[in-house]
């Protein structure tokens, strides 16, 4: 599922790192390097390619407008149901 959802951006070549973060679970430069948060690998992997999705959709629309939310949808139309799922989870972990 991780593979199939960076196979779908992959003309894009993005980069991915791991580094601590303490408010976010990723983030995206303009230039294309993907930040993941290590706490993400206690999260169902449906939560993980939610958070890789809302980061890669960043490489093609860097503002949250409406584009960016309608790129989401049409890549992971369930991405609303992810994330409160992952906010559900994170409390449980801090
Ligand atoms: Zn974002």
């Amino acid at each position: 599922m991780l593979k199939a959802t960076i196979n779908r951006f992959s003309p894009l070549e993005p980069q991915v790192r791991i580094r601590r973060m303490v408010q976010r679970w990723g983030s995206c430069t303009p230039t294309g390097t993907i930040t993941l948060n290590p706490a993400l690998v206690q999260a169902a992997p449906a939560c993980i390619d939610y958070v890789l999705a809302h980061e890669l959709t960043h490489l093609l629309e860097p503002a949250h407008s409406a584009r960016f939310y309608q790129l989401m949808t049409n890549v992971m139309p369930d991405w609303r149901h992810r994330r409160e799922r992952l906010a559900t989870a994170a409390v449980r972990w801090s």
